[in-house]
Protein backbone atom coordinates (compact mmCIF):
# COMPACT_ATOMS: atom_id res chain seq x y z
CA UNK A 1 0.00 0.00 0.00
CA UNK A 2 1.48 3.52 -0.65
CA UNK A 3 2.28 5.23 2.13
CA UNK A 4 0.38 8.34 3.16
CA UNK A 5 2.15 11.77 4.80
CA UNK A 6 -0.69 13.90 6.34
CA UNK A 7 -0.32 17.50 7.21
CA UNK A 8 -2.85 19.16 9.37
CA UNK A 9 -3.88 22.76 7.46
CA UNK A 10 -4.62 25.25 10.28
CA UNK A 11 -6.88 28.11 9.24
CA UNK A 12 -5.21 31.39 8.42
CA UNK A 13 -5.31 34.69 6.17
CA UNK A 14 -2.92 33.48 3.30
CA UNK A 15 -5.20 31.58 0.67
CA UNK A 16 -6.98 29.90 3.36
CA UNK A 17 -4.17 28.24 5.57
CA UNK A 18 -1.61 29.37 8.02
CA UNK A 19 1.80 30.21 6.78
CA UNK A 20 3.32 27.57 8.86
CA UNK A 21 0.79 25.35 8.01
CA UNK A 22 1.75 26.00 3.99
CA UNK A 23 5.33 25.94 4.76
CA UNK A 24 5.41 22.90 6.04
CA UNK A 25 4.30 21.09 3.17
CA UNK A 26 7.38 22.22 1.49
CA UNK A 27 9.62 19.43 3.78
CA UNK A 28 7.17 16.93 3.65
CA UNK A 29 6.80 17.23 -0.10
CA UNK A 30 10.53 16.50 -0.51
CA UNK A 31 10.53 13.07 2.13
CA UNK A 32 7.16 12.44 0.05
CA UNK A 33 8.93 11.95 -3.29
CA UNK A 34 11.88 9.95 -1.28
CA UNK A 35 9.64 7.50 -0.39
CA UNK A 36 6.98 7.51 -3.36
CA UNK A 37 4.38 8.37 -0.94
CA UNK A 38 1.12 10.74 -1.51
CA UNK A 39 1.38 14.20 0.75
CA UNK A 40 -1.88 14.84 1.88
CA UNK A 41 -3.27 18.17 3.79
CA UNK A 42 -6.03 17.36 6.02
CA UNK A 43 -8.38 20.25 6.57
CA UNK A 44 -11.40 20.71 9.08
CA UNK A 45 -12.94 23.77 7.64
CA UNK A 46 -12.66 25.88 4.24
CA UNK A 47 -13.29 26.09 0.73
CA UNK A 48 -12.62 22.77 -1.01
CA UNK A 49 -11.95 24.46 -4.21
CA UNK A 50 -9.63 27.57 -2.92
CA UNK A 51 -7.96 24.78 -0.35
CA UNK A 52 -7.32 22.03 -3.17
CA UNK A 53 -5.57 24.59 -5.34
CA UNK A 54 -3.65 26.00 -2.16
CA UNK A 55 -2.60 22.86 -1.42
CA UNK A 56 -1.69 21.45 -4.50
CA UNK A 57 0.28 24.97 -5.36
CA UNK A 58 2.63 24.10 -2.23
CA UNK A 59 2.82 20.74 -2.80
CA UNK A 60 0.06 18.11 -1.98
CA UNK A 61 -1.33 15.63 -3.81
CA UNK A 62 -4.31 15.03 -1.92
CA UNK A 63 -6.91 17.33 -0.08
CA UNK A 64 -8.91 15.26 2.96
CA UNK A 65 -11.63 18.03 3.59
CA UNK A 66 -13.83 17.55 6.29
CA UNK A 67 -17.35 17.84 6.38
CA UNK A 68 -18.09 19.86 9.04
CA UNK A 69 -15.93 21.38 11.88
CA UNK A 70 -15.88 18.75 14.33
CA UNK A 71 -16.70 19.56 18.27
CA UNK A 72 -13.73 17.11 19.00
CA UNK A 73 -10.75 17.44 16.52
CA UNK A 74 -8.61 15.03 18.37
CA UNK A 75 -11.21 11.98 18.15
CA UNK A 76 -11.98 12.99 14.34
CA UNK A 77 -8.24 12.35 13.54
CA UNK A 78 -7.86 9.60 15.38
CA UNK A 79 -10.73 8.07 13.98
CA UNK A 80 -9.58 9.22 9.80
CA UNK A 81 -6.40 8.09 11.09
CA UNK A 82 -7.45 4.76 11.87
CA UNK A 83 -9.44 4.16 9.03
CA UNK A 84 -7.23 5.40 6.38
CA UNK A 85 -3.28 4.51 8.15
CA UNK A 86 -0.92 7.28 7.35
CA UNK A 87 2.56 6.59 7.91
CA UNK A 88 3.10 10.29 9.02
CA UNK A 89 0.95 13.41 10.84
CA UNK A 90 2.50 16.76 11.56
CA UNK A 91 1.18 19.78 12.38
CA UNK A 92 2.32 22.89 13.09
CA UNK A 93 3.36 23.65 16.83
CA UNK A 94 0.49 25.90 17.69
CA UNK A 95 -0.39 25.72 21.35
CA UNK A 96 -4.08 24.50 20.44
CA UNK A 97 -2.99 21.73 17.75
CA UNK A 98 -0.53 20.73 20.05
CA UNK A 99 -2.98 20.09 22.81
CA UNK A 100 -5.35 17.64 20.59
CA UNK A 101 -3.04 16.16 18.28
CA UNK A 102 -1.19 14.55 21.31
CA UNK A 103 -4.87 13.07 22.61
CA UNK A 104 -5.25 11.72 19.00
CA UNK A 105 -1.98 10.38 19.26
CA UNK A 106 -2.64 8.25 22.39
CA UNK A 107 -6.02 7.18 21.14
CA UNK A 108 -3.86 6.07 18.02
CA UNK A 109 -1.64 4.07 20.71
CA UNK A 110 1.57 5.89 19.00
CA UNK A 111 4.46 8.58 19.92
CA UNK A 112 3.87 11.99 19.21
CA UNK A 113 6.97 14.89 19.66
CA UNK A 114 6.38 18.30 20.14
CA UNK A 115 7.34 21.20 19.17
CA UNK A 116 10.33 20.10 17.21
CA UNK A 117 13.09 21.76 15.10
CA UNK A 118 13.84 19.78 12.63
CA UNK A 119 12.71 16.30 11.26
CA UNK A 120 14.83 14.37 8.66
CA UNK A 121 13.76 10.33 6.83
CA UNK A 122 15.87 7.85 7.69
CA UNK A 123 15.75 5.49 5.15
CA UNK A 124 17.35 2.08 6.77
CA UNK A 125 14.99 2.08 9.55
CA UNK A 126 12.12 3.61 7.52
CA UNK A 127 11.23 6.14 10.23
CA UNK A 128 11.02 10.00 10.60
CA UNK A 129 13.96 11.23 13.14
CA UNK A 130 12.90 14.22 14.84
CA UNK A 131 14.63 17.14 16.64
CA UNK A 132 14.21 18.97 19.63
CA UNK A 133 15.90 20.53 22.39
CA UNK A 134 15.78 18.78 25.71
CA UNK A 135 13.32 20.45 28.10
CA UNK A 136 15.78 22.86 29.91
CA UNK A 137 18.97 21.42 29.13
CA UNK A 138 21.56 22.57 27.14
CA UNK A 139 21.16 19.86 24.20
CA UNK A 140 19.40 19.03 21.21
CA UNK A 141 18.32 15.13 21.19
CA UNK A 142 16.30 13.07 18.20
CA UNK A 143 13.79 10.68 18.59
CA UNK A 144 12.00 8.27 16.84
CA UNK A 145 8.99 6.16 16.79
CA UNK A 146 10.60 2.88 15.75
CA UNK A 147 7.77 0.51 15.53
CA UNK A 148 4.23 2.21 15.78
CA UNK A 149 2.11 4.26 13.20
CA UNK A 150 1.41 6.71 12.36
CA UNK A 151 4.40 8.92 13.70
CA UNK A 152 3.04 12.32 15.31
CA UNK A 153 4.81 15.60 15.47
CA UNK A 154 4.60 18.76 15.68
CA UNK A 155 6.93 21.51 13.87
CA UNK A 156 7.83 24.65 15.12
CA UNK A 157 7.06 27.63 12.85
CA UNK A 158 9.54 29.70 11.11
CA UNK A 159 12.05 26.80 10.36
CA UNK A 160 10.46 26.29 6.52
CA UNK A 161 9.45 29.34 4.19
CA UNK A 162 6.05 28.54 2.14
CA UNK A 163 7.27 27.47 -1.70
CA UNK A 164 4.97 27.23 -4.37
CA UNK A 165 5.51 24.27 -6.67
CA UNK A 166 7.32 26.10 -9.78
CA UNK A 167 6.12 23.03 -12.33
CA UNK A 168 3.44 20.44 -12.30
CA UNK A 169 1.06 22.99 -10.36
CA UNK A 170 -2.01 20.85 -10.05
CA UNK A 171 -5.40 21.50 -7.68
CA UNK A 172 -4.56 18.38 -5.11
CA UNK A 173 -7.44 16.33 -5.33
CA UNK A 174 -10.49 16.42 -3.16
CA UNK A 175 -11.45 13.84 -0.65
CA UNK A 176 -14.58 14.96 1.69
CA UNK A 177 -14.94 12.93 4.62
CA UNK A 178 -17.68 13.00 7.80
CA UNK A 179 -16.12 13.71 10.98
CA UNK A 180 -17.39 10.99 13.51
CA UNK A 181 -19.22 13.02 15.69
CA UNK A 182 -22.35 15.73 15.45
CA UNK A 183 -22.80 18.79 16.89
CA UNK A 184 -21.18 21.70 16.68
CA UNK A 185 -17.27 22.69 17.35
CA UNK A 186 -16.35 23.45 20.31
CA UNK A 187 -14.24 25.88 19.36
CA UNK A 188 -14.89 28.45 17.09
CA UNK A 189 -12.61 30.97 15.32
CA UNK A 190 -13.82 34.39 15.14
CA UNK A 191 -10.51 36.36 13.73
CA UNK A 192 -7.63 35.41 12.57
CA UNK A 193 -4.60 37.82 14.13
CA UNK A 194 -1.43 38.09 12.92
CA UNK A 195 1.24 39.01 16.07
CA UNK A 196 3.72 41.81 14.75
CA UNK A 197 6.01 43.66 16.79
CA UNK A 198 5.87 47.15 17.82
CA UNK A 199 7.72 47.98 14.56
CA UNK A 200 4.53 46.19 12.84
CA UNK A 201 6.98 43.35 11.54
CA UNK A 202 6.05 39.71 11.66
CA UNK A 203 9.25 38.30 13.23
CA UNK A 204 8.98 34.98 11.64
CA UNK A 205 8.66 36.24 7.90
CA UNK A 206 11.22 39.96 8.59
CA UNK A 207 14.50 39.13 6.01
CA UNK A 208 16.69 40.98 8.04
CA UNK A 209 16.63 40.52 12.03
CA UNK A 210 18.86 42.84 14.47
CA UNK A 211 18.75 40.90 18.32
CA UNK A 212 20.34 42.12 21.49
CA UNK A 213 20.97 40.24 24.72
CA UNK A 214 22.24 41.40 27.71
CA UNK A 215 25.15 42.73 26.05
CA UNK A 216 23.07 45.54 25.74
CA UNK A 217 22.41 46.53 28.90
CA UNK A 218 19.29 47.50 29.44
CA UNK A 219 15.97 49.10 27.51
CA UNK A 220 17.96 51.89 25.80
CA UNK A 221 20.74 50.04 24.84
CA UNK A 222 17.90 48.65 22.29
CA UNK A 223 18.16 52.23 20.48
CA UNK A 224 21.28 51.92 18.34
CA UNK A 225 20.06 48.02 17.30
CA UNK A 226 16.36 49.96 16.72
CA UNK A 227 18.58 52.41 14.43
CA UNK A 228 20.18 49.56 12.64
CA UNK A 229 17.26 47.92 12.02
CA UNK A 230 15.18 50.69 10.58
CA UNK A 231 18.38 51.76 8.28
CA UNK A 232 18.33 48.32 6.69
CA UNK A 233 14.32 47.18 6.99
CA UNK A 234 14.35 44.62 9.35
CA UNK A 235 13.09 43.59 12.58
CA UNK A 236 14.44 43.62 15.77
CA UNK A 237 15.14 40.71 17.70
CA UNK A 238 15.89 39.46 21.77
CA UNK A 239 17.46 36.95 23.63
CA UNK A 240 15.33 35.84 26.38
CA UNK A 241 17.51 37.53 29.35
CA UNK A 242 16.82 40.35 27.60
CA UNK A 243 13.13 40.29 27.18
CA UNK A 244 13.01 38.44 31.33
CA UNK A 245 14.58 42.17 32.58
CA UNK A 246 11.83 43.81 31.06
CA UNK A 247 14.04 45.87 28.69
CA UNK A 248 11.88 44.64 25.62
CA UNK A 249 8.48 42.94 24.90
CA UNK A 250 8.43 39.40 24.59
CA UNK A 251 7.36 39.21 21.42
CA UNK A 252 10.87 39.63 19.85
CA UNK A 253 12.12 37.02 21.69
CA UNK A 254 13.79 34.50 19.40
CA UNK A 255 14.74 30.87 20.70
CA UNK A 256 13.55 28.10 21.82
CA UNK A 257 10.72 29.12 24.19
CA UNK A 258 10.35 32.40 21.11
CA UNK A 259 10.35 32.75 17.76
CA UNK A 260 12.05 30.46 14.95
CA UNK A 261 13.50 32.48 12.56
CA UNK A 262 14.94 32.64 9.37
CA UNK A 263 15.74 35.44 8.01
CA UNK A 264 18.76 36.26 5.14
CA UNK A 265 20.41 38.24 7.83
CA UNK A 266 20.59 37.98 11.50
CA UNK A 267 22.92 40.52 13.59
CA UNK A 268 23.27 39.31 16.70
CA UNK A 269 24.37 41.80 19.25
CA UNK A 270 26.11 41.01 23.26
CA UNK A 271 23.96 37.37 22.94
CA UNK A 272 26.52 34.86 24.27
CA UNK A 273 25.03 32.05 22.10
CA UNK A 274 23.39 29.91 24.55
CA UNK A 275 21.58 26.55 22.64
CA UNK A 276 18.46 28.00 23.69
CA UNK A 277 18.87 30.83 21.36
CA UNK A 278 20.62 29.43 18.91
CA UNK A 279 17.71 26.83 18.12
CA UNK A 280 15.56 29.81 17.03
CA UNK A 281 17.97 31.23 14.58
CA UNK A 282 20.32 28.92 12.87
CA UNK A 283 18.21 28.86 9.59
CA UNK A 284 19.34 32.28 9.12
CA UNK A 285 21.18 32.94 5.82
CA UNK A 286 24.35 34.79 6.95
CA UNK A 287 24.88 35.31 10.70
CA UNK A 288 26.68 38.21 12.07
CA UNK A 289 28.26 37.98 16.01
CA UNK A 290 28.85 41.57 17.65
CA UNK A 291 30.30 40.52 20.71
CA UNK A 292 33.22 42.27 23.37
CA UNK A 293 34.10 38.35 23.97
CA UNK A 294 36.20 36.96 21.58
CA UNK A 295 35.15 33.05 22.99
CA UNK A 296 31.77 33.87 22.97
CA UNK A 297 29.83 30.87 21.75
CA UNK A 298 28.05 32.63 18.61
CA UNK A 299 30.92 33.19 17.18
CA UNK A 300 31.42 28.91 16.33
CA UNK A 301 27.89 29.48 14.28
CA UNK A 302 28.47 33.25 12.64
CA UNK A 303 29.49 34.05 9.10
CA UNK A 304 31.39 37.13 10.11
CA UNK A 305 32.23 37.73 13.91
CA UNK A 306 33.11 41.17 15.05
CA UNK A 307 35.04 41.33 18.73
CA UNK A 308 33.73 44.63 19.79
CA UNK A 309 31.18 47.23 22.29
CA UNK A 310 27.97 46.94 20.32
CA UNK A 311 27.64 50.32 21.39
CA UNK A 312 30.84 51.56 18.71
CA UNK A 313 30.05 48.42 15.98
CA UNK A 314 26.27 48.98 15.63
CA UNK A 315 26.25 52.96 15.35
CA UNK A 316 29.44 52.65 13.23
CA UNK A 317 27.60 50.31 10.68
CA UNK A 318 24.09 51.95 10.96
CA UNK A 319 26.14 55.13 9.59
CA UNK A 320 27.91 53.12 6.71
CA UNK A 321 24.73 51.95 5.70
CA UNK A 322 23.16 54.95 5.34
CA UNK A 323 26.31 56.84 3.79
CA UNK A 324 26.20 53.78 1.11
CA UNK A 325 22.36 54.27 0.07
CA UNK A 326 22.85 58.21 0.23
CA UNK A 327 25.76 57.35 -2.33
CA UNK A 328 23.05 56.08 -5.04
C1 LIG B 1 13.95 26.08 29.08
C2 LIG B 1 14.74 27.27 28.62
C3 LIG B 1 14.29 27.96 27.49
C4 LIG B 1 15.00 29.07 27.04
N1 LIG B 1 14.57 29.71 25.92
C5 LIG B 1 15.30 30.73 25.41
C6 LIG B 1 14.90 31.41 24.21
O1 LIG B 1 13.87 31.13 23.61
N2 LIG B 1 15.71 32.39 23.75
C7 LIG B 1 16.86 32.78 24.37
O2 LIG B 1 17.55 33.69 23.89
N3 LIG B 1 17.25 32.17 25.51
C8 LIG B 1 16.48 31.18 26.07
N4 LIG B 1 16.87 30.61 27.23
C9 LIG B 1 17.96 31.23 27.99
C10 LIG B 1 19.34 30.84 27.50
O3 LIG B 1 19.74 29.64 28.15
C11 LIG B 1 20.36 31.93 27.83
O4 LIG B 1 20.35 32.20 29.21
C12 LIG B 1 20.12 33.25 27.10
O5 LIG B 1 19.94 33.02 25.71
C13 LIG B 1 21.32 34.16 27.28
O6 LIG B 1 20.99 35.43 26.77
P1 LIG B 1 22.13 36.43 26.33
O7 LIG B 1 22.97 35.78 25.29
O8 LIG B 1 21.44 37.69 25.99
O9 LIG B 1 22.91 36.68 27.69
P2 LIG B 1 24.36 36.20 28.15
O10 LIG B 1 24.52 34.73 28.00
O11 LIG B 1 24.59 36.77 29.50
O12 LIG B 1 25.33 36.88 27.09
C14 LIG B 1 25.54 38.25 27.00
C15 LIG B 1 26.67 38.48 26.01
O13 LIG B 1 26.84 39.85 25.78
C16 LIG B 1 28.22 40.11 25.60
N5 LIG B 1 28.41 41.53 25.85
C17 LIG B 1 28.34 42.22 27.05
N6 LIG B 1 28.49 43.53 26.84
C18 LIG B 1 28.67 43.69 25.49
C19 LIG B 1 28.88 44.85 24.67
N7 LIG B 1 28.90 46.10 25.17
N8 LIG B 1 29.04 44.65 23.33
C20 LIG B 1 29.01 43.41 22.79
N9 LIG B 1 28.84 42.30 23.55
C21 LIG B 1 28.64 42.45 24.87
C22 LIG B 1 28.89 39.17 26.59
O14 LIG B 1 30.25 38.94 26.24
C23 LIG B 1 28.01 37.93 26.49
O15 LIG B 1 28.53 37.04 25.52
C24 LIG B 1 16.17 29.49 27.72
C25 LIG B 1 16.61 28.78 28.83
C26 LIG B 1 15.91 27.69 29.26
C27 LIG B 1 16.42 26.94 30.47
Amino acid sequence: MKKEIWVLMEPGKTEGFSEASLALLNPCRTIADSLKATLTAVAFSGDAEQAANTAGAYGADRLLLADFNPPDPSKALADLAEQERPWAILAAACDDVQEWLSQSAARLNTGFVSNCSGFVLDEKTDCLVWTRPIPGENCMCDITCPVLRPQIGTIRPGIWKKKQRLENTFPASISRFTPTQSGSARVRVLELMQKLTEDGIDLENADIIVSGGKGVGGPDGFAPLKELAAALGGAVGASRTAVDRGWISGIHQVGQTGHIVSPKLYIACGISGAIQHLTGMLGSGTIVAINTDPNASIFQYSDYCIVGDLFEVVPALTEEIIQHRNSF
